[in-house]
């Protein structure tokens, strides 16, 4: 074969890679995560591919991934049983970084000088196929696709080379990645190295991982004859019995055995009990699953049943994903679709509403079809029912977390529920169970439910105030008249709170009143007084709204909400709002 050059990876970016793993404590196990990750996709790829296709499996029906140490020759073998690759695919694959983790990787790397930083992106991203080099000079792949020949593609990272296999098709089906250890990898040429780095970053892989191990075994011999002469008998019963006090003469020799030993277990763990899972095994699933290097802040496990079974294992991250890990928008999804525990996709649009895409998880249902294309099963009417019940699910997930982890919840998910109380009108009153605000009550913030509690007997309305910040709105002239007479006012201090509540007609039968709007009153007492205030300033009231203010206001009224203050600017019933008004001009900007 010719050798090629790497189209994507040149050899600058490697040496970049490579100095930095060194600089900053790289991971450089993380390799082993990888290319067992990727064995394990090309499993879920021939498997997806078998049920519309039996035939794709008549080489082999075997789905695994084994692991060879090869100590004299200083490699490592890592074999799947998975789709292959064919020689096309190995030059779009393996010859380009442009679509795989490792591009985004460098790209990010590019950018960020800071140490934690680098760390917390080879936790999220990995990267990929290319971080065998950080471990090997060399890297051989050879691999069966079901539609073409075997074939061999080598590299030393600066040139790659693809050759037609000699030996013919070895493989049946599947892809062998060949590591040349360097010299200070040599570690990860011992046995127990590997299991425990299997153990630790693939333990959900849901295939079986096999290692050819040793195990140095007792075995009992039989004491040979030699050492321990017969006695000649010339009676057949005690030759019989002679016989069987031979038999029992052995001896304890250690013997040292190979096998493939398995490493994991493929149960999938949403198919447990959730009795029998430990917090820690959910915890380590989740880092599995998201590659999210801290723990989930709350998760649900649940098997829904009715019109549609499915299983599934949600979670909510503890920290809202960066924008460049937050698919908020984009085609792909957080939640993987099972049909029967086989893996389907993570791409379809929308297994959960754009505001609840910070979840995390999986669904496994066996009333999906599977034999049809995923094209098909996107149309599939159960599918709707799912995703109903999915949302449900997490929100009720949302509600049920504890006063300490909902705060930490709240401080990065707030937008999402708001925009969810906008978007999403079917939950509308769930969402709304979920909402915290600033209040004139308290520093804490507070839900709608406790402030429907605090409401004085004869209150109707919520009410509320929206401004830039805390401070303005608590020093507003509309709040101070209704916090002198001990009524609450929510103060909305976010950009997205007045869309948020102007979308909610009502919270538990009580609708809400912006303070600083137009036809506002407190009380039927309020009106009497303020009508006779009203009669009395008529003339002054004329006289700025035609004469001395005409051009700067709408119109000019006595006010019923004010105590200190001599006067306030107020938005009219149906305008905007001032700091409506604000946010406009500044978006406009
Ligand atoms: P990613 O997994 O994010 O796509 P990688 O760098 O890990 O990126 O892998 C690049 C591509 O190489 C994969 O998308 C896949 O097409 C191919 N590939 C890697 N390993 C295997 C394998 N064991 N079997 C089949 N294809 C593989
Ligand atoms: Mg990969």
């Amino acid at each position: 074969g010719e050798a090629i050059k790497l189209d994507g990876l040149n050899a600058a970016q490697i040496k970049e890679l490579r100095e930095n793993a060194e600089k900053f404590t790289f991971q450089a196990e993380i390799y082993l995560r990888e290319l067992i990750s990727n064995a394990s996709d090309a499993l879920d790829k021939i498997r997806l591919l078998s049920l519309t296709d039996p035939s794709s499996l008549s080489t082999t029906n075997e789905l695994s991934i084994k692991i060879k140490t090869d100590k004299e020759n200083r490699a490592l073998h890592i074999t799947d049983t998975g789709i292959g690759m064919t020689k096309q695919d190995l030059v779009n694959n393996l010859g380009t970084i442009a679509k795989s983790g490792t591009a985004e990787f460098l790209s990010k790397m590019q950018d960020s000088a800071e140490k934690q930083d680098m760390n917390d992106m080879i936790g999220q991203f990995g990267v990929g196929f290319y971080s065998s080099f950080l471990v090997a000079d060399r890297v051989v792949v050879t691999t069966k696709h079901n539609d073409d020949e075997q074939y061999i593609w080598e590299s030393d990272a600066s040139s790659f080379s693809i050759t037609k296999d000699p030996r013919g098709n070895t493989l049946k089906r599947g892809t062998q990645i060949s590591l040349y250890m360097k010299e200070e990898a040599s570690d990860y040429l011992e046995q127990d190295t590997i299991r425990n780095l299997v153990k630790r970053y693939s333990q959900f892989i849901n295939f079986p991982i096999y290692l050819w191990s040793s195990k140095t075994e007792k075995v009992e011999e039989p004491v040979e004859e030699s050492e321990e002469p017969k006695k000649a008998s010339d009676d057949d019963e005690a030759q019989v019995e002679d016989d069987k006090t031979e038999e029992a003469k052995t001896k304890t020799v250690e013997k040292t055995v190979w096998d493939w030993e398995i490493l994991n277990d493929s149960k999938p763990i949403w198919t447990r009990k959730p009795a029998d899972i430990t917090d820690e095994e959910y915890n380590e699933f989740y880092k599995a699953l998201t590659k999210d290097s801290s723990k989930p802040l709350a998760k649900v496990h649940f098997v829904a049943e009715g019109e549609v079974t499915f299983k599934s294992l949600l979670y909510v991250p503890s920290v809202l994903p960066s924008e460049s890990f937050n698919r908020y928008g984009t085609k792909s999804d957080n939640v993987k679709l099972y049909v029967r525990r086989v893996f389907i996709t993570d791409e379809f649009a929308e297994m959960l509403p754009n505001y609840l895409s910070f979840i995390q998880g999986v669904i496994d249902s066996d009333d999906l079809p599977l034999n049809v294309s995923r094209e098909t099963l996107q149309q599939h009417k159960l599918l709707k029912v799912i995703k109903k019940k999915l949302v449900r699910k997490a929100l009720d997930m949302m509600k049920k977390m504890d006063k300490p982890s909902y705060k930490k919840f709240w401080k990065e998910y707030s937008t999402n529920i708001k925009l969810g109380v906008v978007e999403d009108a079917a939950n509308r009153s769930r969402l709304a169970k979920l909402l915290m605000f600033h209040s004139s009550n308290q520093s804490e913030m507070t839900s709608l439910e406790e402030y429907v509690t605090r409401m004085k007997p004869k209150q109707t309305h919520i009410y509320y105030l929206a401004g830039a910040n805390r401070e303005e709105v608590e020093q507003s002239p509309f709040v101070e008249r209704l916090r002198k007479k001990g009524y609450e006012v929510l103060y909305l201090v976010e950009a997205v709170d007045e869309y948020c509540i102007t979308a909610l007609p009502e919270f538990e039968g009580k609708k809400f009143q912006n303070v600083a709007k137009e036809g506002f009153s407190l009380s039927e007492a309020d009106k009497d007084r303020h009508e006779a205030a009203v009669k009395a300033f008529e003339p002054l009231t004329k006289w700025l709204s035609d004469e001395a203010l005409k051009d700067q206001i709408a119109k000019a009224a006595v006010s019923e909400r004010l105590t200190d203050s001599p006067c306030a600017l107020v938005a009219s019933m149906f305008g905007w709002t001032g700091n409506m008004e604000r946010l406009a001009v500044s978006n406009a900007h």
